[in-house]
């Protein structure tokens, strides 16, 4: 029987493998990692159908704005709370010349800010009642910045809480998930803003954190809500978002997918496309989807929050165009929704 190898044996036999590459002209790869496709078949594989989570169909407000709420948040009158669709309002820059107006509640560049503050009212009267509701917003940076109380114009940040009544706030999205999170004890309420960026930087633990500094609040009061964005579906990444996730979280590896865009008719009709293509050429490969609702849960399951108190809303922007503005869906040329949260005021409680 040959004996094991030993390690310096290994070693010199890789130094002379790199000086091999090395001749050829090849660097090895440093990662201790196959690269590519190999490194891939740990992950689940899904259609993306499969993966997509839909939402209840929206309300439909007296002023024809559409929104959806949280599955059972209707338990606490003394909260207000809504995550706007595109439907209603009277916003022109984003549809058809015969397309009725629609819910863009960003200061978009492509929209004028009068229409955008029309909405905005639009939305606090479906929400509130009342459409003088006054609203905090923040210029958001993709940041784990949380602000409280009143917040000056342009100022940045991706978290915002108050236990103030009588005001709402708001977190604007067209693909990142918004997360509203209330106390049910201590009657506080916080709104977070998590792209990939914010989710890899943990701005909704940290949130939950603030919220306990600030208001005494006990995660086992808080419930949250996550609401409409970019979904597992449709959420194709690249290895840099991988890596950044891996470095991050332990259970990282349960929110990748490896997802086959299945070209319907191709499936349907695949004597017709025979001729086109050498097999293995196909360019319909798998891709990398990350489930970014399921990481958010994830932190606030971290942060002590029970499972039963985390509602999902549903809805992806992407694949769901009529009825959510998407970022990607339209390459950068998007609406905003906006996603908020208010303590009901002691006048409207009566
Ligand atoms: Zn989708």
């Amino acid at each position: 029987m040959k004996p094991p190898a030993s390690k310096s044996s290994t070693h010199s036999e890789i130094h002379e493998i790199d000086a091999l590459f090395e001749k050829a002209g090849l660097v090895r790869n440093l990662r201790g990692k196959a690269a590519g496709i190999t490194r891939r078949v740990r992950f689940e594989r899904s259609a993306p159908e499969e993966l997509s989570r839909r939402s209840a169909a929206p309300l439909a407000a007296g002023n024809g704005v559409h929104w959806l709420a949280a599955p059972g948040w209707q338990q606490f009158p003394w909260l207000w709370h809504g995550f706007s669709t595109r439907l209603g309002g009277v916003s022109r820059a984003y549809c058809a010349d015969d397309a009725p107006g629609e819910l863009n509640l960003g200061f978009t560049a492509a929209d004028s800010r009068e229409v955008v503050a029309r909405n905005r009212q639009l939305l606090a009267e479906a929400v509130t009642g009342d459409p003088a509701t006054p609203l905090r917003t923040l210029h958001q940076v993709h940041s784990t910045l949380i602000r409280t109380g009143d917040v000056p114009p342009g100022c940045k940040g991706d978290g915002l809480m108050t236990d103030e009544p009588g005001v709402l706030l708001g977190v604007q999205t067209a693909d990142c998930i918004p997360v509203l999170v209330a106390d049910r004890k201590r009657r506080a309420v916080a709104a977070f803003h998590a792209g990939w960026r914010g989710t890899v930087e943990r701005i909704v633990e940290a949130g939950i954190g603030r919220m306990r500094l600030e208001f005494g609040s006990r995660p086992e009061d808080l419930v949250a809500a996550i609401g409409p964005g970019i979904g597992r579906c449709c959420y194709a990444v690249g290895e840099e978002v991988l890596s950044s996730f891996e470095s991050q979280f332990a259970y990282s590896m349960e929110l990748f997918r490896e997802v086959y865009d299945a070209d319907v008719v191709r499936a349907k009709y695949p004597m017709l496309f025979l001729t086109q293509r050498a097999p293995g050429h196909s360019n319909i490969g798998p891709s990398l989807h990350l489930d970014l609702v399921e990481a958010n849960r994830r932190q606030l399951v971290a942060a002590g929050l029970k499972p039963k108190a985390i509602k999902l809303v549903g809805g992806c922007t992407c694949c769901q165009p009529e009825l959510f503005f998407s970022h990607r869906n339209s390459q950068g040329h998007a609406g905003r929704m906006l996603n908020v949260i208010g303590i009901r005021n002691a006048a409207a409680r009566a």
